[in-house]
């Protein structure tokens, strides 16, 4: 029996008998460090501390990745302290720490400043699902973040930064089926002030008030609305860009990876509404080392999610985006555990790493290492 495997194996140009959940990670390796398959790491698990980060790190090298986007999401768990020696354990077994930020969330920043929350339409405090904003369009604001980044960059060594989910909340727009979307931001009085000086027009009645002249689905105000848009654009560039600067200042070399959250299969550029987020100037205005494109939740929540779906997204962005930035490195992303429809297989991240490089992708990207099947396979 075990001569026919063997020979099965040989004819097949395979060299060795290993299982595929013990096979690395494919990508792209002209190059490797941030570049290389990553994982997230979400320091502020408590499985982190329970379990020796030199166990956690060789067993995710082991599995292939190059490196690890460590969250920070401005939680006493991942202020520099706490951070550095996280960052200490991943060098040590030979993977590049990411220094992961969502712009927007930071939990000491929110407690200790109320007047910088975002507002929803309906006069939620900057709340969504398991993020808090502030507002980029508040300056002392915008400083007192970059602030942050920059000393957490500097004081842990960092090379490299993901700018991860860099948006205006919430998909589908101020109305969805007709209905006030009780989530979309932001509303706040710098936000209101800022298009009040540029239009005259007071944005709140024009985002909920269907009987409002100004209401932004009446054909005769799209060039009104597309001011407010275009006006979302223009903040999330700029916060950007100082974000970038900031990652700079700290280390001139940094390479810097962004996130775009994929609207191919949804809504194609639907995200420069919905989110404030233009593909095309965040390529051409920030020129990223790196651009990651994230798996949108109607996809990853899909339970049957197919590994090559990221040929879709393959499709709609790669051309398009390298013809922008020639030297791009291209990363796909997918969720393997954050709710249980998510939850892979090993096979099925490997093969979508392969799928990754077949669309013409450089890498794959993965949250979250403790949640996934990869940490813990008996499960
Ligand atoms: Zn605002």
């Amino acid at each position: 029996m075990l001569l026919v495997v063997t020979l099965i194996h040989l004819l097949s140009g395979r060299t060795t008998l290993a299982a595929p959940s013990t096979q690395p990670i494919a990508c792209d390796q002209a190059r490797g460090g941030p570049y290389g398959p990553a994982m997230t790491v979400d320091i502020c698990f408590s499985y982190y501390t329970r379990k020796p980060l030199a166990t956690t790190f060789s067993a995710i090298r082991n599995r292939g990745f190059t490196c690890v986007h460590l969250v920070d999401y401005g939680a006493g768990c991942s202020k520099p302290s706490r951070m550095k020696p996280v960052a200490d354990a991943a060098r040590a077994e030979g993977l590049t720490p990411v220094l992961c930020i969502y712009p927007g969330t930071h939990s000491a920043l929110y407690a200790a400043h109320p007047e910088w929350r975002q507002r929803m339409l309906t006069g939620i405090d900057g709340k969504c699902d398991w993020r808090t904003y502030l507002c980029p369009n508040r300056s002392e604001f915008v400083t007192a973040y970059c602030e942050q980044i920059e000393r957490q960059m500097r004081e842990c060594g960092f090379e490299a930064v993901q700018i991860a989910e860099i948006w205006f909340e919430n998909w589908g727009g101020p109305q969805i089926e007709g209905q006030t979307n009780a989530r979309y931001a932001c509303v706040c009085d710098a936000c209101l002030e800022k298009f009040r000086r540029r239009t005259g027009v007071d944005a709140l009645p024009m985002l909920t008030d269907p009987q409002s002249p100004s209401f932004y689905q009446k054909p005769e105000n799209a060039a009104l609305y597309a001011h407010w848009v275009n006006m979302r654009i223009q903040t999330v560039q700029d916060f950007g860009k100082a974000i970038i600067a900031a990652a700079r200042r700290a280390n001139p070399k940094t390479c810097i990876k962004t996130m775009y959250m994929s609207d191919a299969r949804v809504a194609l550029d639907g995200s420069r509404e919905f989110l404030g987020t233009d593909l095309d100037r965040m390529i051409k205005e920030w020129q990223p080392d790196v651009l990651t494109i994230q798996d949108a939740w109607q996809d990853w929540l899909q339970k049957d999610l197919q590994p090559g779906f990221i040929r879709d997204y393959a499709k709609a962005y790669r051309d398009r985006v390298r013809k922008l930035h020639p030297n791009i490195w291209l990363v796909s992303h997918a969720d393997i555990g954050s709710k249980p429809e998510s939850k892979r297989s090993i096979e099925w991240i490997q093969s979508f790493a392969r799928e990754t490089l077949a669309a013409g992708f450089n890498a794959p990207c993965f949250y979250e290492w403790h949640i996934s099947t990869m940490a813990d396979p008996e499960k």
